[in-house]
């Protein structure tokens, strides 16, 4: 297999929390933070943190926002060289609140018209993705059409020299609603060596309700594995072999956001380096468990030692 860094495209953020549930945010409050956030970062991060070579192409702003998020990902192991800095923009910023019932959350966003929003593909960006062993592609950041065409450009790049490709859809479906936004999902899929949809996106991306007849139609059409991920629950792993399931570890969950990421970063570093699907899941289940613990979607990013360390302790009947 190729050796190479795993490198991922897409937003660079700043999170702010309510420390109290309700409805959004018209009105002042008690709020957390910044910590550093966006989806493609919490991923690389989570990377960067089990030792493999790891980078990201992304912008921020110059601003103290910006250089939280730079420090963090460098101080990871992540090289940011192909990370933009805008003189005079601000960087990305998400505001989140969780509703009363725990489950839902209101956001307020500033991506578009930020740094986040700018991301292009510079000369940095081009040498970065020249060395890709693995592109991890994230669905939030195609509607970005600077994003989607260094995506749409590197996947056959990477596929060509024996690098592989994973796609965690993260989509919501106004996006796969749009026939561009459609079109531009489906060249990933077709392109994605492992597919890591969460909840109901196995339903969205393949319009099958039947989980089983969803997971084969993707596999007769190409994705090799496919990861679905189950929340609390844990995550199930399907290949033309058949499936595996394990189950999440018993955690007190404390803020959810960010654990896909650092699920399906731990899933892929342990499939490049080796490991069984099934043990590749185990390691992520817990890399996903320890970051729902935390407050902060990167706060909770895992090295293999803590990641041993907790499934030590899990495998002793510990509440972890
Ligand atoms: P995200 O909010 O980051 O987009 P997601 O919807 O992609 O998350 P989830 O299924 O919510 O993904 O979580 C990913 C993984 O993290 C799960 O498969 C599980 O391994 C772990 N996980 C999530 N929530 C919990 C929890 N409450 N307890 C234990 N493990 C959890
Ligand atoms: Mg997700």
């Amino acid at each position: 297999m190729l050796q190479g860094s795993i490198v991922t495209i897409g937003e660079i953020l700043i999170e702010i929390m309510a420390t109290t549930r309700g409805q959004g945010f018209r009105e002042a409050q008690p709020l957390v933070g910044p910590f550093p956030s966006g989806a493609p970062a919490i991923f690389i991060d989570q990377v960067g943190k089990l030792g493999h070579p790891a980078a990201i192409v992304s912008a921020v702003g110059d601003d103290d926002f910006g250089f939280l998020n730079l420090d963090r990902l460098r101080r990871d192991g992540v090289d940011v060289s192909a990370v933009a800095i805008h003189a005079g923009a601000a960087t990305g910023s998400a505001f989140v609140r969780y509703r009363p019932d725990g489950g839902n959350r209101d956001f307020v966003f500033n991506m578009r018209d930020s740094a986040a929003g700018r991301i292009g593909a510079t000369p940095e960006a081009h040498a970065v993705l020249a060395t890709a062993g693995h592109l991890h592609v994230m669905g939030s950041g195609l509607p970005v059409p600077a994003v989607f065409n260094m995506v749409r450009n590197a996947l056959p790049a990477i596929k060509a020299r024996g690098g592989t490709v994973s796609f965690d859809p993260n989509m919501r479906k106004e996006i796969l609603e749009r026939a561009d936004g459609k079109a531009a999902f489906d060249m990933v899929l077709a392109a994605a060596d492992y597919f890591l949809p969460s909840g109901e996106e196995l339903q969205l991306v393949t319009g099958e309700a039947d989980e089983s007849r969803a997971v084969a139609k993707l596999l007769a059409a190409g994705v090799r594995e496919i990861v679905l991920k189950r929340g609390a629950t844990g995550a199930s792993h399907f290949d033309r072999n058949g499936r595996t399931d394990a189950p999440g570890f018993a955690v007190d969950e404390i803020d959810p956001t960010g654990a896909g990421d650092s699920f399906g970063a731990a899933f892929i570093v342990c499939r490049l380096m080796g490991k069984s699907p099934a043990e590749a899941l185990r390691y992520a289940n817990a890399a996903g468990a320890r970051t729902v613990t935390v407050q902060g979607p990167m706060e909770g990013t895992s090295t293999f030692a803590e990641l041993d360390a907790f499934m030590a302790r899990a495998a002793n009947g510990a509440q972890a």
